[in-house]
């Protein structure tokens, strides 16, 4: 038995086995957790990553050095370790510069996160623009470092390479035409399980069924970055490529047990938002929607005044709003296969609806075509549109949604407008304009 991650299987079990090898690893901004993460990544899509180095100015930001860290621990004066890194990557700030001291719980109390009200829970802490080191810890622990006799013997043994460098993957996809859209994840978190590891694992398997399928007529873009100077970095590099992105989506925190979420776009009404919000119609869900506002993940960059990509997300157990959010009840208790799967498969509907969206004319303005000598009508008059009588001819059309695209095929509307309006799927709108388009009835 093999344990790759890419083993054949459905796509939940492959969720499922994906989850359990990337979930210990510690990623951070850099360093080898990253690059770990991205190799395991490339067992299932041909992932470039690319690596940007320290210290290099990227818009007002600078690309921090590299960080690694080998170990770390508290101990009481007999030696017990009370936390230990290796028991979870999380028991250390990202970032923490490197410590090695004896000192009382007074003097350590101020490098201690903890919650007051989740006596289990170890807070996920960071310390990314600022050289300093703490210690995230369950409040069950705090509780016993303050009950330890001292002195506290206190080791990070971490280290900052001002030579290193900042991972980012990346994965073009070209379709028929250079219009593009974007999909960005972030790899940026420790072992957390919503945030963000399904994001990762989402953003993956949707790729890949792209890669599946046939030549997609729009090309997609998918990024992997560290979040925000991941994203920064990003567009700073692909500056020319990233003005002509007609619109993203940021995959984030979508394999909770909880119902799905939108966040909207900062325009609200643009195609991708449209997109979005018929992809959930059409599968009879009701997301909890989010307006934009200016908080929240890598949406801040792409749309920030200088590319203003509008951006939204699917989310299922959104960040900020579920309790286990930044904390170590993230984990794979909270999230599943089948969760992320779900999200998966409403944001492959979203990704087909804008990648296989046009805007049709009817080569017949004036008047109806003749649909029957074309074998689009039925050849028995009389029972179309009568309740309880059949409304799709012998060949499975849908005859409605045929008679919305013809209606609406004046040059104005395309058929994600066309599903809107008819309230058909665009699934069915799409299977309509291709039959019309077939009979030269449109262009
Ligand atoms: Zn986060």
């Amino acid at each position: 038995m093999t344990d790759s991650v890419s083993e054949e299987g459905s796509l939940v079990q492959e969720i499922d086995r994906a989850l359990a090898k990337l979930f210990p690893i510690n990623r951070s901004l850099t360093g080898e957790g990253n690059r770990q993460t991205f190799e395991m990544l490339r067992e299932i899509i041909p992932l470039k990553t690319i690596e940007y180095p320290s210290g290099g100015k990227v818009y007002d930001w600078t690309v921090p050095d590299e960080w690694l860290i080998r170990d770390a621990y508290i101990k009481d004066k007999n030696g017990e370790k009370i936390i230990d890194f290796k028991h979870s990557n999380l028991h250390v700030s990202g970032y923490s510069s490197p410590v090695s001291t004896d000192i009382t719980f007074a003097e350590l109390a101020p490098h201690l996160h903890f919650l007051e009200d989740s006596p289990k829970a170890i807070p996920y802490r960071t310390h990314y623009y600022k050289r300093d080191w703490s210690f995230c810890v369950s409040k069950n622990q705090y509780d016993h470092l303050r009950r330890a006799s001292g002195p506290l013997t206190v080791l990070i043994d971490s280290e900052f390479k001002p030579d290193g460098f900042m991972t980012v993957g990346e994965l073009l996809i070209p379709g028929e035409t250079d219009q593009e859209y974007l999909v960005s994840t972030y790899c940026c978190h420790p072992s957390m399980a919503n945030d963000n590891l399904s994001g990762l694992l989402a953003t993956t398997y949707l790729a890949r069924e792209l890669l599946r399928g046939e030549c997609t007529k729009h090309s997609w873009r998918f990024i992997f970055v560290p979040e925000t100077i991941g994203a920064i970095a990003y567009l700073y590099n692909n500056e020319e490529a990233m003005r002509h992105i007609q619109g993203g989506l940021v995959v984030t925190t979508c394999g909770g047990p909880g119902p799905m979420g939108f966040k909207e776009t900062f325009l609200g009404d643009h195609i991708v938002d449209r997109a979005v919000r018929l992809a959930f119609r059409d599968r009879g869900v009701e997301p909890i929607c989010y307006s934009f506002v200016p908080d929240g993940s890598d949406e801040r960059q792409f749309s920030s005044p200088g590319f203003r990509i509008p951006t939204a997300s699917v989310t299922k157990d959104k960040y900020y709003e579920y309790p286990e959010y930044h904390t170590s009840l993230d984990d794979l208790e909270f999230v599943n296969g089948q969760q992320i799967a779900e999200s998966i498969e409403l944001y492959r509907d979203v990704v087909a609806i804008l990648d296989a969206n046009w805007c049709p004319t009817s080569l017949v303005q004036n008047g109806e075509p003749q649909l029957g000598k074309r074998n689009l009508y039925p050849a028995v008059g009389g029972s179309v549109n009568q309740k309880g009588g059949n409304l799709d001819s012998e060949d499975g059309l849908n005859l409605d949604a045929m008679m919305w695209v013809l209606f609406l095929s004046d040059g104005q509307h395309d058929l994600l407008s066309i599903a809107e309006r008819s309230g058909e799927t665009f699934t069915d709108v799409m299977s309509a304009a291709d039959q019309l388009k077939r009979a030269s009835l449109l262009v």
